[in-house]
């Protein structure tokens, strides 16, 4: 854990967060600046700076995190409808907070190719 990054300090409970899900792995909030009905981000409680930095200590985080956006889908109500789940990794890709997450995206039509 880091003092500098906003999510470890969301983790540590010295930033408030509009939380919707957390277990001993994974901590789900809803994003400050939604780009769908829901956005939610989730996130390890580990300080990891993104998808590149898994291996093989690490990866399980993978399956901890989509199995937490299957239940935040379902609280959410939109796991009949559909959602998107987005990993940024890196600057061309728009990676802005440097602990990884995972955006749960749903609640309206989402278009493909994503921007
Ligand atoms: P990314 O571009 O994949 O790094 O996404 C980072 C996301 O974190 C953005 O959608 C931001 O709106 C969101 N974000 C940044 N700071 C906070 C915060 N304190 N609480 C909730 N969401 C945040």
């Amino acid at each position: 854990m880091t003092n500098e990054c906003v999510f470890c300090r969301i983790v540590a409970g010295r930033l408030p967060a509009d939380k919707v899900f957390e277990n001993d792995t994974v901590l789900a909030f809803r994003d400050i600046n939604p780009v769908a009905p829901t956005h939610i981000l989730l996130i390890p409680r580990q300080h990891i700076t993104g998808p590149a930095a898994l291996d093989e200590t690490t990866a399980a985080v993978m399956a901890d995190l989509l199995l937490a956006a299957k239940t935040v889908a379902a609280q959410e109500g939109i796991e009949a409808t559909g959602y998107r789940l987005v990993l940024n990794q890196g600057m061309a890709a728009g990676q802005s907070v440097f602990h990884l997450h995972m955006h749960l995206i749903g609640g309206r039509k989402l278009h493909w190719p994503p921007g």
